[in-house]
């Protein structure tokens, strides 16, 4: 947490209750959660929280740099509070996103012609495939 009130303070944001929930469902889930999700879970310790105050501070919290936006397939933005160099593992059954390191992964930059006109703010290796308990389910299924 002590980022958490370190980058508030140079933002200027101030610290409230909620804010401080939904900072730490953010850490707590390890999923890559959408507000919608982070909503959910801080509604069971804050009942008066809504929808758009969670999304309005988790755009805060992109601004501040306190986590990032990462790369939603199809539906709702999901967050990340890990603003580190790393990448993702991508099950494209259940849209589970799980973190992983590998420092050559963190020297890749975009091509010349791709960061002409695009601000190229990072670069992260998406590798999709199917999570082990995805492919649990499977194995039961088809037996
Ligand atoms: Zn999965
Ligand atoms: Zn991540």
């Amino acid at each position: 947490m002590d980022l958490f009130y370190q980058t508030c303070r140079e933002h200027g944001l101030k610290i409230t209750p909620q804010r401080e929930q939904i900072y730490k469902e953010i850490c707590r889930s390890a999923k890559h959660p959408t507000a919608d999700q982070v909503y959910r879970a801080v509604k069971r310790r804050i009942s008066s929280i809504t929808l758009d105050t969670v999304s309005r501070t988790l755009h805060l919290f992109v601004k501040a740099g306190l986590v990032i936006s990462v790369e939603s397939y199809g539906t709702a933005r999901r967050y990340d509070p890990n603003v580190q160099p790393h990448h993702h593992l991508h099950c494209t059954e259940c849209g589970g996103i799980m973190d992983f390191e590998y420092r050559p992964f963190d020297r890749i930059t975009a091509p010349a012609q791709v960061a002409g006109d695009f601000e190229v703010s990072r670069t992260r290796v998406v590798v999709s495939g199917i999570c082990a308990n995805c492919k649990k389910k499977q194995k039961r299924k088809v037996r």
